[in-house]
This record gives C-alpha cells, sequence and structure tokens, in this order.
C-alpha cells in the first residue's frame, strides 16, 4: 500500500506470540500491573517493528503495585545495553491496566517519553479483555492510538 506523504501513520508490527506474551504477563500479575520492555526497532517512517519483550519487575511498593508501575532509571539502561547488544533499540514499553481501559493514564503521561510507543492491555477480572497501543504527541500533551499489525516471524525477521 503507497501511503500519502501528508498521512501521519503511526504504526507498530508485533507477532502474535508478542502479543500473548503481553496478555499472559498482565493475567499472571493480576490485580497488579505488569511491565515491560519493548526491543525492536524503527524504520525511518516511523514504523516500529518488536523483536522482542523484557519483561520487568514491578518496582513499586505494595500497596501502589495495583494501579502503576514504576520502572527505573537502571531499568531503562539496562534495557537499552542489552538491545544495543543484539544492535536493536528500546522502542517502548508495555504495562497492564487491571479493571481499567487499555488507555493511558495521567500517570503514564507524566512518564513518557517521545517516540516510544506505550502498548496497554486491559485486565478484568483476571483476564486480558483489550489491548491498544499508543504514542505520545511530541509536545507532551496527550497520547495518540497507534495502529498495531500481528504479523508472522517471517515477516519480522525480513524487516531485520
Ligand atoms: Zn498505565
Amino acid at each position: 500500500m503507497k501511503l500519502c506523504k501528508f498521512m501521519v501513520f503511526k504504526m507498530i508490527y508485533l507477532t502474535k506470540e508478542h502479543l500473548e506474551q503481553i496478555e499472559k504477563h498482565g493475567e499472571k500479575t493480576y490485580p497488579f500491573e505488569c511491565g515491560g520492555m519493548l526491543i525492536g526497532h524503527f524504520a525511518a517512517d516511523g514504523v516500529k517493528t518488536v523483536v522482542e519483550l523484557l519483561p520487568m519487575e514491578n518496582a513499586m511498593d505494595d500497596s501502589e503495585k495495583h494501579n502503576r508501575v514504576l520502572i527505573t532509571p537502571r531499568d531503562v539502561l539496562r534495557a537499552e545495553r542489552y538491545a544495543r547488544e543484539s544492535k536493536l533499540d528500546v522502542i517502548g514499553y508495555y504495562h497492564s491496566h487491571p479493571n481499567h481501559p487499555a488507555h493511558p493514564s495521567k500517570f503514564d503521561l507524566d512518564h513518557a517519553l517521545p517516540v516510544w510507543s506505550y502498548i496497554i492491555v486491559s485486565v478484568e477480572r483476571g483476564k486480558a479483555v483489550n489491548v491498544r497501543s499508543w504514542e505520545m504527541e511530541n509536545d507532551r500533551s496527550k497520547f495518540n492510538e497507534e495502529v498495531y499489525e500481528i504479523t508472522g516471524e517471517q515477516k519480522v525477521a525480513q524487516r531485520i
């Protein structure tokens, strides 16, 4: 498909296995939040491809764990080092919203980094019900929803 050059078309590719891994992580940690890094690469047109996921420990106190995940700067450094070793980049972050919609919170906006994809899985009663992906506006005012496309391993491999 040829895209109009005036069209802002943010998009991320991931495999069915990645999607299931995110859903399962959210179900496993329910009623607490889970989180992890998206490792992959950026293309010049803004399209991102997830190659692998790096699940993270929730650094919040138990009392806070149900509604927010704190990823420390050390976690980010570790993820960046890990990605670099595989000649990849950290391209985003996924986390779960237990009993809340897959929509970014104010906390998410306050802690977001530009360009990264934020994949959110909504988990209701221990079951993943919805997954959406978001990218922050450059002026930090809001998140815009991003299209995600499920692709086979084959297609991901070709894009590397
Ligand atoms: Zn959130």
